[in-house]
């Protein structure tokens, strides 16, 4: 069941967005890229199995307080329970976990150059933000740029640096309005990342904002 228990993740899925995707509050990019790094992190796997057989509801209620014997009890009950047990995923195939395999509908992603090396699958655009597949040359960094909203970045491949630290294969990166960042692929493997917004991103230079609406970042 587990694909992928060897990364060495340290950047992890906030516990509000992890609740509100245990809740089926979050819209389909960020839902891909959250089940995607769950699927690639023990830690997150183990805290979103609590929610879901909790349930949101009984967790938004419950006081401030160390887990009941009750509650710990259902959980490990609902963990036993076949019959609770969501449909399978599609399966992993590569470094693509089972909800990038079901974002690309099993087919391999159409790499479009976007400049600089650098190449992008689109998987999902729309007015609730976009998904996609980022491939970024050794050493490449990507334009700078600010957010509209909020960016999740979940690593598949590589592993890149920014402002804020480093992320390797199953860290997710989670930006918003108030960080400007430019990410470097570091040297070694091209660095594949699934990128997810719930808005367009704000690039500071020129060239990039004239490509924004061509290539729809
Ligand atoms: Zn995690
Ligand atoms: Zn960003």
């Amino acid at each position: 069941m587990t694909n992928a228990a060897a990364h060495d993740v340290t950047h992890h899925v906030p516990e509000p967005m992890l609740a509100d995707y245990a809740a089926g509050r979050l819209g389909y990019s960020f839902s891909v890229a959250v089940a995607a790094h769950v699927s690639l992190c023990d830690e997150c796997r183990a805290r979103l199995a609590a929610h879901e057989a909790a349930g949101g509801a009984v967790l938004e209620t419950l006081p401030p307080a160390p887990v009941s014997g009750d509650l710990m009890a259902r959980v490990m009950a609902r963990l036993d329970d076949p019959a609770a047990a969501p449909p399978a995923p599609p399966a992993p195939s590569g470094i693509f976990p089972g909800a990038v395999m079901a974002a690309l509908k099993g087919q391999p992603p159409r790499w479009r150059k976007l400049g600089m090396g650098i190449r992008q699958s689109i998987l999902h655009a729309g007015g609730d933000g976009s998904l996609r597949l980022l491939y970024i040359p050794p050493g490449r960094a990507v334009p700078d740029h600010g957010h509209g909203g909020q960016e999740l970045t979940l690593v598949l491949q590589g592993a890149f640096h920014d402002e804020t630290g480093r992320f390797g294969v199953g860290d997710i990166e989670v930006a918003d309005e108030s960080l400007e960042h430019t990410p470097i692929a570091e040297e070694g493997e091209p660095c594949i990342c699934l990128a997810a917004t719930d808005a367009p991103l704000r690039f500071s230079s020129l060239i990039p904002r004239v490509l924004q609406p061509i290539f729809r970042i």
